[in-house]
This record gives C-alpha cells, sequence and structure tokens, in this order.
C-alpha cells in the first residue's frame, strides 16, 4: 500500500508527528455498499467540512470512483476548489450569504440549493455567461434554509421567471431531513411531495427529487427519490444510535495516533494534569502523548476514555489539554516512540470514533470531523488517478 502525508500547516522536522491515516479502500467499499443499497437512486457523496474531517479532494475523488456520481459541499468556495482540482462530475453548494460568488458558481457549472428569491436575484445580477441549475430547498420541518410552506410558490414562480430569462435552470427540489423519528421523516417526505405538486401547479418540472441523507438512505427506501445524499455512513460512522457502522457492513476510514513522547514511572497517589484530578492507584508507568482539545479531542473525555497503545487499552488519566494528554499504563512496558491509536477501525480492539462519541457525549461525525489541522492527513489505498 502506498501512502502519502499531506503536509500540516505546522510542518517542521521537530513536530510531533500527529496523524490522521485515512483508508481510501475502506472508503471506497463504504461508497459502494451504499450507492448499491440505494439504487436506482444516484448517489451524491457528501464532502462538506473537509469530508468530514477526512480531506476534501482526496475523498471526492475516492467517492467518484466508487459509484457516487455527483458531490455536495456546502458553499461555493468549497465547490470551486473542487473544480480547481480537476473535478468535472456534478458538485452541489447550498448555503450562501449574500456575497457569495454566484458569477463564479455559474461560469464552474456548480449545481445550486436556491432556498430564497434574493438568491435568485444574486445570480441574475451577477450576469455570468451560462445559467447555473439550481434545486429548489423546500423546508419540510427542519427549519434551517428552505422555504417555508407560504413562501414556496413565490419562490418557485421566481424560479421560472428567472428561467425565463435564461439566467438559471430549474433541475430539482429537495430537501433535508430531521432524523427525529421514521414517523417524522415520513412527514417530511410528505410535505416534500406536496411541494412538488404546488410547484407542478404553476408549471414547474423537476428532473430529479432529493431527501435523504445517511439515515433515511439507508432504512427508508421511499425517501431515496432520484438521488440519495450521503455523508457519515461513508465515512464508516452510523447515523443510527443503536447500530455500528460494522452491523451496517461499513469500515471506519480514520486512524488517530500519535507517538508517545515522554515516559516516567511515577510512585502511588501521583496526581496527573491539570487540577491534579487523577491520582495514580499504585505505582504506575505514564505515557504522554501530544494530542489535546486544538487537535479535536474532546475535553469532557479525560477520566472516561481509553486509548490502544502496544495491543492494549489505557485510560487517559485526568484532563485532556490543548495540546496533549496522559495515558496510565500501569506496569506495562511502552518506550518513547510507541505509536498512541485514539481510535480506528477497531478490529484489532482499538477504540472507534463511535465509540469516542459515547465517551464525549456527542456522536461520531463531531468526533471525526473535529480533528484540527495540526494533524496531518495520510492516505491509504491511493489509486494511480489520485496521486
Ligand atoms: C451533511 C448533509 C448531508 C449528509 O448527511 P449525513 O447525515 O452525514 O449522511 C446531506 N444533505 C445535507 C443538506 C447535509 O447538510
Amino acid at each position: 500500500m502506498n501512502a502519502r502525508t499531506q503536509a500540516a500547516p505546522e510542518r517542521s522536522g521537530a513536530a510531533p508527528r500527529r496523524e490522521a491515516v485515512i483508508d481510501l479502500d475502506a472508503f471506497r467499499h463504504n461508497v459502494r455498499t451504499l450507492s448499491e443499497l440505494a439504487r436506482p437512486a444516484e448517489t451524491m457523496l457528501a464532502v462538506k467540512a473537509d469530508a468530514y474531517g477526512h480531506g476534501m479532494v482526496p475523498l471526492a475523488r475516492a467517492a467518484l470512483e466508487a459509484g457516487a456520481s455527483s458531490l455536495a459541499v456546502l458553499d461555493i468556495p468549497a465547490a470551486l476548489a473542487l473544480r480547481e482540482a480537476g473535478i468535472t462530475a456534478p458538485v452541489f453548494a447550498w448555503m450562501h450569504d449574500p456575497d457569495a460568488l454566484f458569477g463564479e458558481a455559474a461560469e464552474a457549472d456548480i449545481d445550486l440549493g436556491i432556498s430564497a428569491v434574493w438568491q435568485l436575484d444574486a445570480i441574475a445580477a451577477a450576469g455570468a455567461s451560462r445559467a447555473p441549475r439550481v434545486h429548489l430547498k423546500v423546508d419540510t420541518g427542519l427549519s434551517r434554509n428552505g422555504a417555508t410552506e407560504e413562501d414556496w410558490p413565490g419562490l418557485v414562480q421566481a424560479a421560472l421567471d428567472s428561467e425565463r430569462q435564461g439566467v438559471v435552470r430549474v433541475h430539482a427540489a429537495w430537501s433535508h431531513l430531521a432524523d427525529a423519528s421514521p414517523e417524522d421523516d415520513a412527514v417530511a417526505l410528505a410535505r416534500l411531495h406536496r411541494a412538488v405538486a404546488v410547484a407542478e401547479d404553476l408549471g414547474a418540472r423537476f428532473e430529479l427529487l432529493h431527501l435523504a441523507a445517511s439515515s433515511a438512505g439507508i432504512r427508508m427506501p421511499e425517501a431515496r427519490l432520484g438521488l440519495v445524499r450521503f455523508g457519515i455512513a461513508a465515512y464508516g460512522i452510523s447515523p443510527f444510535d443503536d447500530r455500528t457502522g460494522r452491523d451496517l457492513g461499513l469500515r471506519p476510514v480514520m486512524t488517530l495516533r500519535a507517538p508517545v513522547v515522554s515516559v516516567k514511572r511515577v510512585p502511588a497517589g501521583h496526581g496527573i494534569s491539570y487540577g491534579l484530578t487523577y491520582r495514580t492507584a499504585a505505582e504506575s508507568t505514564l505515557a504522554l502523548v501530544p494530542l489535546g482539545y486544538a487537535d479535536g479531542i474532546p475535553r469532557i473525555a479525560g477520566g472516561r476514555s481509553e486509548v490502544w497503545i502496544n495491543g492494549k487499552r489505557h485510560p487517559i488519566a485526568g484532563r485532556i489539554a490543548m495540546d496533549q494528554f496522559v495515558v496510565d499504563v500501569g506496569d506495562d512496558e511502552v518506550a518513547v516512540g510507541d505509536e498512541v491509536v485514539v481510535f480506528g477501525e477497531g478490529d484489532r480492539g482499538e477504540p472507534t470514533a463511535e465509540e469516542w462519541a459515547g465517551f464525549a457525549d456527542t456522536i461520531g461525525d463531531e468526533i471525526v470531523a473535529r480533528v484540527g489541522e495540526r494533524v496531518s492527513r495520510v492516505y491509504l489505498g491511493e489509486s494511480e488517478q489520485e496521486r
């Protein structure tokens, strides 16, 4: 397997080797699994937030190789970055502020999610030489962006007017689910169908409808419609509380690791880290790991989390600091330079990002997406095309 490191900004020969190893074979396996499940619906792969912390461009390429037909990024700058990387597949961006680069987006053939009439006006004002495809968004209950039921006919009418003027091409109607319960999601699906009927009465003809992300894409076949926007499941993390990624046939993609940088033997009753909230039960060996909350390790997990060193789990002792944490390895052998796995695939017994979500009272999405910029992304399983 070949590996390549994408330099972290703080690169220097002396910086500790903090690494997020990204297994592109695992990712491609997940994308293939999900896109086969969703068929005949197409798969749009969400690579927003730097591909949930995994690195946008390599993951975007791998997604397209493995069966995704389009990509979702939050905003226009991320979409343009994919174009600059040479990606020609459809790219969808849906969060815009009044200064958004609608003209550049149109020229780069970016698909735009549209939630309000002012966005159509801004596209017209940009005066681009080509009309972008727009996906009109209706709010079906999540209460983020998307037109309300009252505003929807006005948005549709404005989009049809823009289309007549050659400013946009009306392509899709879409929404996003609250993932609260299957019943809530069914109500949202009915709202989308109702909004489509309203739009059709106004003369709209949509080529595509989309609603589901990972959760409904997996458990709610009737919500798959023309396309599923898969995100977290493709990174090997379950969207459900009661099933792991492994239960769903998915493989975790990210392994977070760093070397031990200090080892010391201390007596019983020795206090550890800020506040001295942890004391050794007996004489013990302490290992220092150069990862902290500035690297995305949740501070709340201090004292209730474990890491993997030399084939065993050991507890994080005391508070997690900005740049480091201490592990109490008891009487086990550990040396400076030994590898510490914070989370990984889980098949050797190391914690997974899903377990870390439990340590930190959050979801696995947050555990991977918050991994910081000082951590180098190292890619395994790159194809020739990606190199
Ligand atoms: C993040 C996001 C997705 C992907 O969601 P997952 O739950 O990670 O699969 C899909 N659509 C929209 C609009 C999103 O913001």
